[in-house]
């Protein structure tokens, strides 16, 4: 596979649906499925669907439209239980997982308290 992150997640993701066989993929008839796109993106010598520089974070969107196909609303995403079942979940929130926690740091980190 030539390459990581949600391109390659995307590309796991696409083999369980199809019951792991690349052809299966390769010929998928669903062009309205948000990774339909991507579904070859990893594979050496095939190219993204957007620009080589933009391909990472388009492939997060991606995801991201998958995630909230499947979920149906951002909470439900959010509370997702399939860690160890799908590809995607790491990836859900549509932003690199490092990003999601460094948001979330911020987020709940310790405020200074204003009397004013
Ligand atoms: S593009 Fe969508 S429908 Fe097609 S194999 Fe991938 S996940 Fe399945
Ligand atoms: S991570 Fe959860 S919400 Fe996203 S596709 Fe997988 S099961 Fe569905």
């Amino acid at each position: 596979m030539g390459r990581s992150g949600a391109i390659a997640l995307i590309r796991q993701f696409c083999l369980e649906c199809q019951g792991a066989s690349s052809r299966s993929v390769r010929s998928c008839p669903d062009a309205r499925c948000p990774l339909w796109g991507w579904r070859l993106a990893a594979l050496p010598g095939e190219t993204p669907p957007t620009p080589e520089e933009d391909a990472v974070r388009a492939a997060l969107r991606a995801v991201r439209r998958q995630c909230m196909n499947c979920a149906g609303n951002r909470r439900e995403v959010r509370a997702c239980q399939a860690r160890e079942s799908c590809p995607l979940w790491r990836c859900r929130f549509g932003v690199r997982p490092r990003t999601y926690r460094a948001v979330r740091r911020r987020f709940f980190a310790p405020k200074a308290l204003r009397l004013f």
